[in-house]
């Protein structure tokens, strides 16, 4: 009789522990997972597919204006908020059906409970009280939205602002909304509720929205939002937010005061590991609460591994997935394997799109690179008779020495669907010369990239 009632058990049901949880079993391991809310998790039910779909919706609008001069004309358009919203929850509860099949199709066996640890190899389901015990277990509990704006910043009110997880659900679509941060989730939103018919305020704390992204994309997003009317204003924080009869009052620490009918936070999020009771089996967190892992995805007890934003290296679904691959390898196929964390593209879904691999060229300099610096703006071909001033911007960053590309920024349309296909480029090492060889695939907006001849600027690191 086996001596564990599993072999693998998983906490979280979304992406990282679901491709976990089958991988292992089609591996031939007894596998249970232990979801307490949607199968899922962040990525599918109040992330990723929603968001995107909050996009598609949102621009609309826009398309259709432009389509006015190519001679179509479509009267007056209306937007009606809860139909977008019911028909998104009818997607996101589709795809959660096709994610707990496609975990059980394996064999393995899921928990609608929560769990938390009793020892390092004993989970108590908090709903059922059952005990269920595992050889080896996997974290993978995802993150959440955080609503603590740091110590020296706790805002009286704070309380009453939404974060991402309820601006899916919002009973209307507000009229005025400030949304606070600067990172992916701040802009995203900023874009779909300006699109939608919002008017959108965004305060961020610091310079220039999207740090860590190359200072041409950061710099070109601030123009677009400008001009859109989206308000951005920078430097500040809010100060104090209070309901006024049926209004939020929000005042800023530069002296603004805003009216508005939802602020919504997007300041970060955190690890869930609270209440997890991981000290029971020795596993230990990080300052942030993130469990602490290895290269191979190992916490600090050898048969507990975790995977995903609950161990907060980088927060991306395709990472959470490529971590759970990688695991699988290393504890159930005798083939220790590392997560791969470089050259990872990402794209911040605003309208037009920002996407970029590899490093920008603040990184570069850090990193001691000498570069060539090749940047292309222009106006797509789309506009010239849609009449908007859009603005599309290229740029690859190459090491001078080897020719080698070693980023590449995009702000416009499509610019996530081309990165993708530049980051195989650069994960293979392409140089410029590589870039230059390549026929270029006329017209489109991505040919830029093969046909930028003249290079705009070189700068040494000294000069970062
Ligand atoms: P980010 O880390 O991207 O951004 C957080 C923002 O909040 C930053 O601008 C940060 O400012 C600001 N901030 C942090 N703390 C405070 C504070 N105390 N007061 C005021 N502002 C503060 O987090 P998000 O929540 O936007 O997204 C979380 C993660 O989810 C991202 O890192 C990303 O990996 C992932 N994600 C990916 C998406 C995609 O792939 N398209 C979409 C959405 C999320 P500062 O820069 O000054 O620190």
């Amino acid at each position: 009789m086996a001596q564990y009632d599993y072999d693998l058990f998983v906490i979280g049901g979304g992406s990282g522990g679901v491709r976990a949880a089958r991988m292992a079993s089609l591996a031939g391991a007894r596998v249970g997972l232990a979801e307490e809310w949607r199968m899922g998790g962040t990525c599918v039910i109040r992330g990723c597919i929603p968001k995107k779909l909050f996009v598609y919706a949102s621009q609309f609008r826009e398309n259709i204006l432009d389509s006015r001069g190519y001679g179509w004309d479509f009267g007056d358009c209306k937007f009606d908020w809860p139909i977008l919203i019911a028909n998104k929850d009818r997607e996101i509860a589709r795809l959660e059906g096709l994610y707990t099949t496609n975990v059980e199709k394996t064999g393995a066996k899921i928990h609608h409970d929560r769990a938390v640890f009793e020892d390092e190899h004993t989970l108590r389901l908090l709903n059922s009280g059952r005990m269920v015990t595992a050889e080896k277990i996997l974290i993978a509990t995802g993150n959440r939205p955080t609503r603590e704006m740091g110590t020296t910043h706790v805002i009286p009110g704070g309380d009453l602002c939404i974060t991402s997880d309820e601006a899916f659900h919002l009973q209307e679509l507000p009229k005025r909304i400030l949304i606070a941060g600067g990172g992916y989730i701040a802009l995203e939103f900023a874009h779909i509720f300006h699109g939608l018919g919002s008017q959108v305020s965004l305060v961020y704390r610091g310079e220039k929205p999207l740090r860590g992204f190359d200072d041409c994309l950061r710099e070109a997003v601030c123009a677009s939002m400008h001009s859109r009317g989206i308000e951005v204003l920078l430097g500040c924080e809010f100060t104090r937010v209070e309901k006024r009869g049926d209004h939020l009052h929000a005042e800023t620490s530069k002296g603004a005061v805003i009216e508005c009918d939802q602020i919504m936070l997007a300041i970060g999020r955190q690890p869930n590991t609270l209440a997890l009771h991981v000290e029971k089996a020795g596993v230990e967190l990080g300052r942030r609460g993130e469990v602490k892992v290895d290269d191979y995805s190992r916490t600090t007890n050898s048969h507990i591994y975790a995977v995903g934003d609950v161990t907060d290296r980088v927060q991306l679904t395709p990472i959470a997935i490529h971590e759970a691959m990688a695991f699988v390898e290393t504890a159930f196929k005798n083939n220790p394997v590392k997560p791969d964390h470089i050259h990872v593209p990402s794209a911040v879904f605003t309208t037009p799109e920002i996407a970029t691999v590899g490093m920008s060229e603040q990184k570069a300099l850090l990193m001691g690179h000498s570069v060539d610096v090749y940047k292309s703006t222009f106006r797509p071909l789309l506009h010239t008779l849609g009449g908007r001033d859009v603005r599309t911007l290229m740029k690859l960053v190459v090491d001078q020495k080897s020719q080698k590309v070693l980023g590449c920024h995009i702000f416009g349309d499509h610019a996530a669907e081309i990165i993708q296909v530049v980051a195989v480029a650069l994960r293979m090492g392409a140089t410029k010369k590589d870039f230059d060889a390549t026929i270029a695939l006329h017209p489109t907006a991505a040919e830029e990239l093969v046909t930028m001849r003249t290079k705009s600027y070189s700068r040494e690191p000294e000069a970062a």
